[in-house]
């Protein structure tokens, strides 16, 4: 399989070419070259697979670089119930009539982050031995990213990481789950500033191009083609449970999509694309409505820092969609010259573009999207309604996700909302729902009371640059140990 770019750069690259990279060199996101059709003959002889073994077979269709006895052995490795609760993985549960929940949230960090996260862990290891490289991994996390990626490279060979979280910032037992990591290859740098800083940080680090190679700092962002691929998986998966082995293929579902940056729902797109049975993709915003508002008008406006709301669904706050130009560029029928226009010169002139409509049509009418939004009010009535009447407690993000579904759903349809987190992510908005604390998975017990490793840094480039050279053993005025305690 063969990797382009959605902005034209046709350079032939491989799987493990882009493994390690972010953007394309002419800014693009990389694309496969098409997308593999399914048969109905092999969808059901993929039912019976157990997870790691669904996700070999997926992923060899889009990995021809790696030798398949490795990339069945780092499939299988990944994919455990030691690791994810279950030997469903994704497991399925009913919550009412034609409404099923799929949890994508039952691995270390829960978040569904964890789901491709945990398999880039693995690829990544592969990868460096094999070249005989390292990496420095650095990012800037609000949350659920910054603790999956750490979870997933923790002592993994030849990767750092060094994740830059603003100071005080993120909810208690998010700081907790990061900072207590005592893997001598996990750096976490608190940043006295917000996660704009952070973010600005990131961004200054890596345009020293200089510093850039000599130090081998990459990312985990969500535009990596890995993660994408990962989460395609468990779309199959979904549509296993939901259906029965005697529709023969021809049983069709929906997904609900709880969406900020369009990674997860784009996963469901390829996943339709390769002739999955998905009727909708439902995607749901929170009100960060970027997404909803394209969908509903064929406009798309994105957001400045100042426009973002911090909402109850943090991990959907986001002002631009880091994934959507993949989909624009379906859509447009593979227009690299068009997608780099919108993408490249309108986004940058005007902020935005719109399609005409006849383009903006075809989303519903070729692709299967829908969308919808939910408020801060609505997640608050959705999750305790459903406490109420079902016993079930879901996560905020997951209730916007809820919320969209209830209000989108046809007659006789079948839709799964994708769990994207649990409740004890977000205790505070569990609490306002129901009146009480959520439950928390017994292992996390205790965790704001364990041991913390964790450096406080001034908002400066050159601060963090001194933290990595001080890992190699090549700077001085970060090595001397002052971790702070809490
Ligand atoms: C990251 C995240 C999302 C948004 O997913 P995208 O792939 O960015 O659309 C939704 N919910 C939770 C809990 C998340 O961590």
């Amino acid at each position: 399989m063969k990797y382009l770019s959605t902005r034209g750069d046709a350079t032939p690259r491989r799987f493990c070419d882009i493994l390690l990279e972010g953007l394309a060199p002419d800014g693009g996101l990389y694309l496969p070259e098409h997308y593999p059709r399914i048969d109905a003959a092999t969808l059901e002889r993929w039912r019976a697979l157990p997870y790691g073994e669904l996700a070999f077979e997926i992923l060899s269709l889009y990995i021809d670089d790696i030798a398949p006895a490795d990339l069945r052995a780092l499939c299988r490795q990944t994919y455990t119930r030691a690791v994810f609760g279950s030997d469903a993985i994704t497991p399925l549960r009913p919550l009412e009539a034609g409404v099923l929940v799929q949890a994508l949230s039952n691995g270390p960090t829960l978040a569904f982050k964890d789901m491709a996260m945990q398999l880039l862990g693995a690829l990544f290891e592969y990868e460096l031995a094999r070249r005989g490289e390292r990496l420095n991994i650095l990012g800037a996390t609000s949350g659920d990213t910054g603790s999956a990626a750490e979870y997933a490279m923790r002592g993994k060979h030849g990767v750092q990481v060094f994740m830059l979280s603003p100071h005080g910032r993120m909810s208690r037992f998010q700081q907790a789950q990061m900072y207590s990591l005592q893997d001598a290859n996990i750096h976490n740098l608190a940043i006295e500033g917000v996660f704009d800083d952070c973010q600005d940080i990131v961004k200054a680090v890596g345009s020293d191009l200089a510093f850039k190679r000599a130090h081998h700092i990459g990312s985990v962002n969500s535009i990596n083609w890995a993660r994408l691929l990962a989460q395609v998986v468990y779309y199959f998966a979904g549509w296993f449970q939901a259906t029965s082995a005697s529709a023969r293929g021809g049983e069709r579902i929906s997904f609900a999509v709880p969406s900020g940056n369009f990674g997860n729902v784009c996963a469901g797109h390829v996943a339709r694309m390769m002739g999955l049975p998905i009727e909708r993709l439902i995607v749901a915003t929170n009100e960060n409505d970027v997404l909803d508002e394209f969908f509903r008008s064929g406009r798309y406006r994105v957001r400045a820092a100042a426009e973002t709301h911090e909402t109850s669904s943090p991990s959907m706050d986001i002002g631009k969609a880091s994934n959507f130009e993949r989909f624009v560029c379906d859509l447009l029928g593979r227009d690299t010259a068009r997608t780099r226009a919108l993408f490249g010169t309108e986004l940058a002139r005007a902020g935005g573009f719109a399609l005409d409509a006849a383009t903006h049509a075809r989303c519903a009418s070729a692709f299967g999207f829908a969308s919808g939004r939910s408020t801060h009010a609505d997640r608050v009535a959705t999750i305790r309604d459903t406490w109420q009447r079902h016993g079930d407690l879901i996560d905020p993000h997951t209730a916007d996700g809820l919320k969209v579904a209830r209000e989108l759903r046809r007659p006789d349809e079948t839709v799964v909302v994708l769990e994207t987190a649990l409740p004890a992510k977000f205790a505070v908005t569990i609490v306002e729902a129901i009146g009480r604390e959520p439950p928390r998975p017994a292992a996390l017990e205790g965790l704001e009371y364990l041991p913390r490793r964790c450096r406080v840094l001034p908002a400066s480039a050159d601060a963090v640059k001194a933290e990595i050279l001080a890992s190699e053993g090549l700077g001085g005025a970060a090595a001397a140990g002052d971790a702070a305690r809490a």
